[in-house]
């Protein structure tokens, strides 16, 4: 185990999972956890080490964030979600002064950025934005109505789409890094929800001013295809994974305590906890797979552009947030009451309402859709290795 994984795992077991029951019930940020990453330098590991940071591969970064998630999956989410932002910075800021800047910041100051994509009246259509840049000389202003931006309250900055300019078409997209000094945050929903309730992803109206260099030079579907969307998927993956984890981890416990109970006999419920231990495996596999593939493709644009690699990151999001939840509802066949109950080491009632986001999180319904259309253009590949 590397030694960034080592020290989230600290943070998971020490800190994170005391506070996880409290931020869910109360629907709060988890506050203590990520200021326990913060302190063990886990926002800002995947910056470069040239700025500063611990250049760390994506693989680690996903590691971190399944450790979190075990313990805590909203403090899970949020560590994934922000280096989404972090991986569109690595790959497509370095090329200007102000994200290098930016990026030096990110690992000195650990500091800690969310997105606003989904817009009012848009959903879930990350490839469409309805608010637009307003550039006047060097300086640029935004508006947006944003439906969600997951603990937007907490961030030091947020990484917003919108679009180019006021006469461009909604799919001309530009991401504008804005930090907290120069954004104002208006409240415009809460966030009461089943579950993920600790990332408080509220709707916001965001109103942000600040210099043109702030907007990423490439367009958004150029960082989108090649670094947002295969890394989203591969970090929320492995949140999931740590949700399900957790509930194999619980119910493997439960059936040894029921077979102390018994000495010599197999308790009924081993059988299932096989099933799920089966189907963990399977889910972890598909994630390590699309890690690999990530890997493989990183900075060859040809790969990461390909109809198939956009197919095999659309499944592993597809794939691995139905599997989450079967594994869990496997868990609590195995704990039975214990399980369901809210009050015993057993529980698993969050880490099922956690995982039910998980198909929501941009719906798997679009991403299907997406998928099917690139089917109809994509020849098959049925080798084992390509
Ligand atoms: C825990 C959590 C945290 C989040 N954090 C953030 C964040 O920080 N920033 C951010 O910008 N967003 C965030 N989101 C929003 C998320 O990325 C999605 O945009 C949002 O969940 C989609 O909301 P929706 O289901 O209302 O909208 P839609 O995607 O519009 O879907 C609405 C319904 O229409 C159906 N539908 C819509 N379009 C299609 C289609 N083309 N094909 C088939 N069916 C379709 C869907 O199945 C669904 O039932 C978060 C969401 C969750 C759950």
């Amino acid at each position: 185990m590397s030694d960034l994984v080592r020290r989230a795992r600290a943070v998971a077991k020490e800190v994170a999972a005391r506070h996880a029951d409290a931020v869910d019930r109360d629907a709060r940020f988890p506050r203590e956890a990520i200021a326990a990453a913060r302190e063990a330098r886990l926002l800002g590991a995947m910056v470069p080490r040239d700025f500063g940071g611990e250049s760390a591969p994506l693989a680690e970064i996903a590691a971190v964030a399944q450790e979190l998630a075990q313990h805590c999956a909203a403090a899970g989410m949020v560590y994934a979600m922000h280096q989404i932002q972090v991986a569109c910075l690595v790959d497509h800021g370095q090329g200007s002064a102000w994200h290098r800047a930016l990026l030096a910041r990110l690992a000195e100051e650990q500091l800690l950025l969310a997105s606003a994509t989904t817009e009012a009246g848009i959903g879930g259509d990350v490839r469409s934005s309805s608010c637009a840049v307003e550039r006047t000389g060097d300086r640029f202003a935004l508006t947006k109505n944003a439906s969600v931006i997951s603990y937007g309250a907490d961030a030091d900055g947020i990484l917003v789409t919108a679009r180019r300019a006021a006469d461009a078409p909604p799919s001309d997209q530009v991401i504008a890094a804005v930090l907290k000094p120069d954004t104002s945050l208006e409240r415009t929903n809460g966030w009461d929800t089943l579950g993920m309730r600790g990332t408080c992803s509220t709707g916001f109206q965001l109103k942000a001013e600040g210099s043109a260099e702030q907007i990423l030079p490439q367009p958004y579907a150029d960082i989108l295809a090649r670094t947002m969307l295969p890394v989203t998927h591969i970090v929320w993956a492995a949140v999931w994974l740590g949700i399900a984890s957790n509930a194999v981890a619980r119910a493997s416990a439960f059936v040894r305590a029921e077979a102390r109970k018994k000495p010599g006999t197999t308790p009924p419920g081993a059988l299932r906890l096989a099933e799920a231990v089966a189907m963990q495996q399977e889910m972890k596999a598909t994630v390590l797979a699309a890690l690999q593939r990530y890997e493989a493709a990183r900075g060859d644009d040809e790969k990461l552009t390909s109809l198939s690699f956009g197919i095999a990151m659309n499944t592993l999001k597809t794939t691995s947030s139905q599997a989450v939840v079967k594994i869990v509802n496997h868990a609590l066949l195995v704990c039975g009451l214990a399980g369901y109950r809210n009050d015993t080491d057993y529980s698993l009632g969050r880490h099922l309402r956690d995982a039910h986001s998980a198909a929501l999180m941009v719906s798997n319904d679009r991403i299907l859709g997406n998928t099917a259309n690139l089917l109809l253009i994509h020849r098959d590949n049925t080798g084992l290795l390509g």
